[in-house]
């Protein structure tokens, strides 16, 4: 058994535009230290979740929590990201003409002091930190080039590289394996599976032949609320989610 308490949990999240329901009485509860895939068609509210959770929507009614009572909806987006939430975009937003060091350095820092922290002396644990970083994501052996040179994949895991500087202890993925290789879907799933457990990690994705290669449990979203959950045998043989996925 897992179960270690709950890390994230949203209880009847309703969220409507123009009277819209993007999200319908949502209910979902990770576990502390869990992988979870959230799949489901387009449309189906699984950014509009993400964006719940790290605070850059609001909510129509329901709750939020993080951990046991840290309540999400009374906090600004910054305050839920420096509360330990960490969130990568489908796109990789490296900074292209600095090493791949340097956008360690500058993932530490955070948003606001930046530019001053590139050529700083960093003390030796942010050095030490940032070493785990790169052997952690695989970069080690590319940390002085730029990462504008880093393959797709690469871009990708020097991302959560970025993400795990701040050391965050729920991480959501947004689409991580989209135009990769099968190898580098592979390390993917690998780094993913490493890193739950010590974070808990939240994976949207699209791809099933990858999701079946890394989750323990899975959650269909439909129409804004949860359609099925379980292992990804389970889901599939769930008729309903059968018709929703042939429909699309
Ligand atoms: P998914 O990520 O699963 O594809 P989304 O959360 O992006 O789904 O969208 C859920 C539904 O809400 C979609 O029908 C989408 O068109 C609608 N929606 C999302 N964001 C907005 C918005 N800002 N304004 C109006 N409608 C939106």
């Amino acid at each position: 058994d897992t179960r270690h308490g709950p890390i994230l949990y949203l209880e009847d999240v309703t969220v409507s535009f123009d009277g819209f329901r993007a999200l319908d009485a949502l209910t979902l509860y990770i576990d502390d230290g869990e992988l979870r895939c959230i799949i489901g068609p387009n449309g189906a509210g699984k950014t509009t979740m993400m964006d719940v959770i790290t605070g850059r929507t609001r909510p129509d009614s329901g709750r939020a929590f993080f951990g046991q009572r840290l309540d999400l909806l009374r906090l600004q987006e910054t305050e839920i990201a420096q509360a330990g939430i960490g969130r990568k975009f489908q796109k990789p937003t490296v900074f292209p003409s600095h090493r791949v060091v340097e956008n360690l350095e500058l993932a530490m820092a955070g948003d606001r002091r930046v530019w001053p922290v590139l050529g700083a002396r960093l003390d030796s644990a942010a050095r030490d930190r940032i070493a785990a970083v790169l052997d952690e994501v695989g970069l080690a052996d590319v940390a002085p080039r730029p990462a504008g040179e880093l393959s797709h994949g690469q871009k990708q895991w020097l991302e959560i590289g970025m993400l795990l500087m701040q050391e965050p202890r729920l991480l959501l993925v947004d689409e991580p394996v989209a135009g990769m290789t099968h190898q580098e879907m592979d390390r993917t799933a690998e780094l993913l599976t490493r890193l739950a457990g010590r974070h808990s990690v939240v994976v949207v994705e699209h791809d099933m032949e990858f999701v079946r290669s890394i989750a323990r449990k899975v959650t269909v979203l439909h129409q804004g609320s949860v359609l099925a959950e379980g292992s990804m045998a389970e889901v599939q043989a769930d008729p309903r989610v059968v018709e929703v996925y042939l429909g699309e």
